[in-house]
């Protein structure tokens, strides 16, 4: 198991040791899914740990609380003081922090009055390390934007996630590629997706997936590296046969997708952009003058 109830995790103004850390089973979250969280990489650069885009993260989990009005007062540099000492106290410098905004005790059919907060992490590698992953469509579409808060982090949106990936999973895929209820593509499972063809990227534009901060980092280091990015509505008839493929993510950093419903893309993952990119995301994470140039 990579998370451990020896670390120490932060609650609710504590440290305390994960195993012994106690909550009420009358939280609204564990039975109603009223949780905003966030997922952050911390790298060792120099010898330190850095928070990859963590200011943005703790920002994202603050708009995702609102978003679902939970009454939480931390400010993004606290949560990052919280987030550095959370590392110290355990030891770890290159890590997966998850900072967690749940509800007090309450059984009604709305929002808590009290927010309760928990940071933890643990040690977690890239998820596929430089492996090719392969992908199907899958039959669970993103939820609809007129039906839940699709930008905002939310614990509940993830029983859709977990069922796009364990059916995908059952089928012998590595996740899904989800679906607009138009039939759009939207995003994987816990990952946006980009597409190559003819030397131009293609990802779902924002409305339906939650606008990720590596796809935005992507974005930014495309602009860098001139290569055009279209942000727009996808047909899978537009992804099938295309050069190639990856998905984007805090835990899966940049991964390449070998084919996508057993339609294999056309190029060779080391010639690829997704490729080119994949090399200049590991060193933008990883080095203090790329991160201070880009303002992360
Ligand atoms: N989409 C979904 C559904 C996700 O769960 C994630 C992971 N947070 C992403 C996209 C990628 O977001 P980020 O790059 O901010 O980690």
């Amino acid at each position: 198991m990579y998370f451990s109830d020896d670390t120490i995790v932060y609650l609710n103004g504590d440290w305390v040791k994960a195993g012994e850390a106690n909550t009420s089973v009358y939280s609204q979250s564990l039975h109603y899914g009223t949780s905003v969280f966030e997922g952050i990489r911390s790298y060792e650069v120099n010898g330190k740990a850095r928070l990859f885009r963590g200011l943005d993260h703790m920002e994202r989990l603050i708009f995702s609380s609102h978003a679902i009005g939970q009454p939480f007062k931390m400010k993004a540099n606290e949560l990052m003081q919280i987030a550095h000492e959370l590392l110290q106290r355990n030891h770890m410098t290159e890590a997966y922090i998850r900072p967690l905004v749940f509800s007090a005790p309450m059984m009604s059919l709305s929002f808590s009055e009290e927010a309760y907060f928990m940071m933890c992490c643990w040690p977690w590698k890239k998820l596929l390390g430089d492996q090719l992953t392969t992908l199907a469509i899958s039959p669970f579409s993103r939820p609809h934007p007129k039906s839940c808060k699709i930008e905002a982090k939310i614990g509940g949106h993830y029983v859709n996630s977990i069922l796009a990936s364990t059916e995908a999973k059952a089928r012998g895929y590595g996740d899904a590629l989800q679906l607009d209820v138009e039939g759009h593509v939207a995003e994987c499972s816990g990952a946006n997706f980009f597409f190559e063809k003819n030397g131009v990227l293609f990802t779902p534009s924002r409305g339906h997936i939650l606008p990720g901060i590596t796809r935005d980092t992507i974005i930014q280091l495309c602009k860098k590296l001139k290569i055009e990015v279209r942000q727009q509505r996808i047909y899978t008839h537009e992804v099938f046969g295309s050069d190639s493929a990856f998905l984007v993510g805090t835990a899966a950093e940049v991964t390449g997708i070998k084919s996508l419903d057993d339609q294999p893309f056309k190029k060779e993952w080391s010639t690829t952009l997704g490729h080119h990119l994949q090399k200049a995301y590991e060193s933008t994470t990883r080095s203090e003058e790329v991160w201070e140039k880009m303002h992360f």
